[in-house]
């Protein structure tokens, strides 16, 4: 027998899951608990605190071993991590781009750096992320292959790559976007900013299209302040995302020559430092991250009319930030449960605004979001650090 929904019994069940001992429990707070100090003292001691260092490379080194991507090029923050990838996969202005409209604004904001326009696709309730059914249906309809390209028979723009984004760390199904991107000769490039530990079937998430990319903000599951970083399995595209971070410049003893407009998008040293003693922590992260997420659909499964998301059966999450899903019958309580959750020091948020909804992507192109729209009504992120 469930009790029957109420916002309060809600949030009487969370106030005994969550730690009483803080005044505010916050969303995502960093956890510095390993080798944090010493490497960045390191770093000060030794003057290398800056766009180069060994601290880059092992942390490199380190997101290689971990995700099982051939190459893994550290940047100075997922956004600009998005914009290198999307460059790589060729997409240049009055290119389309597939995002999802459920998304951080990040994923829309790197497809316009380019002179690009995203085209808003529907994401699904399973995991979070982009419906590849119905996506498939939407492009037999809307677009057709000319001499080998992809084109909006709508807006007779190219439709150039498909962003997916593994959201909250949840793996997007990915084997029908793979033949999807095929059929309709599409890049593919991952947004794997929230998704650093996550797999999908037996891969890294970021290790499936041609290039990906990682987030190390303050709050992503592991943060070098601010960072990023850009997976690929392709050492010609790796060449040319290293060189497009470090200003385009030829490699010389003394002179100053630069062969494309280029971007000063390198990781510092003192932040890769930070990132080395936490992708060390990585393990044992998940580890809490995912028995914390198994505490909360536990305590929660007494109460009728949500539900806490738990990973599709091909995933195996991260669970960076935890979910709490309304039924459609009590969307209608979101705002208060939002609002009382705040008020009671337990930080809670919505999910993202709609990107077709922002002013400056109104008009951009998008399929029936009906997906989107009723998870973007009925989602509520609980507050998820590590050491909860
Ligand atoms: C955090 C995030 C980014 C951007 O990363 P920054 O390091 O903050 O620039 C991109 N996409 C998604 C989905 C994110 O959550």
């Amino acid at each position: 027998m469930k009790n029957e929904f109420n916002p309060a019994a809600v949030i009487e069940t969370l106030q005994n899951i969550l730690p009483r001992e803080r005044d505010v429990i916050a969303l995502h707070e960093p956890y510095f608990n390993g080798s944090e100090y010493s490497y960045i003292k390191e770093c000060l001691d030794s003057g290398w605190v800056s766009s180069s260092g060994r601290y880059v490379d092992r942390l490199e080194k380190q997101l290689e071993e971990y995700t099982g991507a051939s190459y893994a090029l550290a940047v100075v923050n997922g956004t600009a991590a998005l914009h290198i990838c999307l460059l790589l996969a060729g997409v240049s202005a009055n290119d389309e781009v597939l995002i999802p409209a459920l998304t951080f604004v990040a994923t829309a904001n790197a497809v316009s750096y380019c002179g690009a326009i995203p085209h808003f696709i529907d994401s699904e309730e399973r995991t979070l992320g982009a419906n590849p059914y119905k996506l498939d249906k939407y492009l037999h309809e809307i677009a057709e292959l000319k001499s080998g390209a992809c084109i909006n028979r709508k807006t007779g723009r190219p439709i150039k790559a498909l962003v997916p984004m593994h959201t909250f760390g949840h793996p997007v199904d990915m084997d029908p976007l793979v033949d999807l991107c095929r059929t309709f000769n599409l890049e593919l490039i991952e947004d794997a900013a929230e998704s650093l530990g996550s797999y999908y079937k037996e891969q890294h998430t970021g290790c499936i299209g041609k290039a990906a990319i990682l987030s190390f903000n303050g709050n992503k599951i592991v943060t070098t302040g601010g960072g990023g970083a850009i997976l690929t399995n392709d050492r010609s595209l790796f060449g040319l995302a290293q060189h497009l971070a470090a200003q385009a410049k030829l490699p010389h003893a003394w002179s100053f020559h630069h062969d494309m407009v280029g971007y000063n998008y390198r990781m510092p040293n003192i932040n890769a430092a930070l990132g080395c003693a936490q992708l060390e922590q990585l393990p044992d992260f998940i580890k809490k991250k995912r028995s914390l997420a198994l505490r909360y659909q536990e305590a929660l499964a007494g109460i009728d009319g949500i539900k806490v998301f738990q990973e599709a059966d091909f995933a195996r999450s991260n669970y960076w930030l935890n979910v709490l899903i309304l039924d459609e019958e009590h969307a209608c309580h979101r705002d208060r449960l939002l609002e009382s959750t705040n008020k009671n020091g337990i930080m809670t948020r919505p999910a993202w605004t709609l990107m077709n909804k922002l002013p400056m992507f109104q008009s951009c192109p998008h399929m029936d979001l009906s997906g989107a729209e009723s998870l973007e009504r009925r989602i509520i992120n609980l507050p998820s650090s590590v050491f909860l």
